[in-house]
């Protein structure tokens, strides 16, 4: 069986637009959202767009700010200082992957923790490692809302997360192995050394690499629900575009034995936007 993220996401959709609506009458504007963008990844390119458009669809002002890849940090810098000091802007996002010549870190850290709506400054990681979050970075939260949603996280069980990045594995790490979930986490990476001992005896299997078929049938238990989260464009000669977007999981033999997976696209994707769009809402009522 699938598990609908598109479905799941109009639920959340619509206590975020009824949200809207309230503090829309509240502070006499909407809600707003301003997007750092640099250079011309198209990846990016697309995410971006992607919010943007459900900004507008929901009554969410979205802001783009976009500059070319030789912009130096100063530059950037002083872009986050402007916005931070703004009162009508609410969520500031700094689109990731940067050029290599930009220091991520040290550019995060400029924005305001109180409009870090990704959730990726050091305090609000730090918020949420202590069981006390802030902001969730998004995707993470998206998977947490459809587990609940779907009535599937319950005391005891065994959960098995694959990568450990900061915006996807390590914040549903820390969410699940919480004391409001009380899983038991194992965490996988690239110097796992036997990925299948880990993933075979697991309730739960959450995967975000970013590397297509990293877990196949034979790694996993009957009945088991996985959560793929990896996007990737693989060629695709017979699709108009020549690239087809597949998960970090082998759809085929992992679906006959898993009791839910989430497809890609459809899956964690919509869901991923969703909690983004609730984090601008409650910076919002954090800024008021
Ligand atoms: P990332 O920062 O590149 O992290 C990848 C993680 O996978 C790392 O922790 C890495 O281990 C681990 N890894 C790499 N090779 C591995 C292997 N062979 N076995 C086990 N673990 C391995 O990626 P990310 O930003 O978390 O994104 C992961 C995927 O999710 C990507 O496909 C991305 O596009 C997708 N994504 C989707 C959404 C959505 O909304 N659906 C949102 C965000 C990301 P090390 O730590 O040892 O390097």
């Amino acid at each position: 069986m699938l598990i609908d993220g598109k479905e799941i996401s109009k639920l959340v959709y619509k206590d975020i637009v009824n949200e809207i609506e309230i503090i829309t009458k509240k502070i006499q504007r909407p809600p707003s959202l301003s997007i750092i963008l640099i250079g011309e990844n198209p990846s990016s390119l697309t995410y971006v767009n992607n919010k943007l458009k459900k900004c507008e669809e929901i009554g969410v002002k979205g802001n783009l700010i976009k500059k070319p890849n030789n912009v130096d940090e100063q530059g950037i810098s002083d872009i986050i200082n402007e916005l931070n000091q703004n009162k009508k802007v609410d969520g500031i996002i700094l689109q990731l992957p940067m050029p290599n010549h930009l220091n991520e870190r040290i550019l995060i850290e400029k924005i305001s923790p109180l409009k870090d709506v990704d959730g990726l400054t050091a305090t609000n990681i730090g918020l949420l490692s202590i069981g006390k979050p802030r902001f969730i970075p998004a995707t993470a939260y998206g998977i947490m809302e459809m587990l609940k949603k779907e009535n599937l996280i319950s005391e005891g069980k065994n959960i098995v997360v694959i990568g450990r990045s900061n915006i996807v594995g390590k914040p549903i790490v820390a969410l699940l192995s919480g004391k409001a979930e009380n899983a038991t986490v194992t965490v996988c990476h690239s110097k796992t050394i036997n990925l299948k001992q880990h993933t075979i005896n697991a309730d739960v299997i959450i995967v975000a690499v970013g590397k297509p078929n990293i877990l196949d049938g034979s790694m996993i238990k009957d009945g088991v629900i996985v959560i793929d989260v990896g996007i990737n464009r693989i060629e695709n000669k017979k699709n108009s575009k020549g690239f087809s977007i597949v998960g970090d999981v082998e759809f085929n033999s992992v679906s006959k034995k898993a009791s839910l997976i989430t497809p890609v696209p459809g899956g964690v994707g919509p869901m991923t936007i969703a909690m983004l769009m609730k984090n601008v809402c409650e910076a919002t009522k954090l800024n008021i």
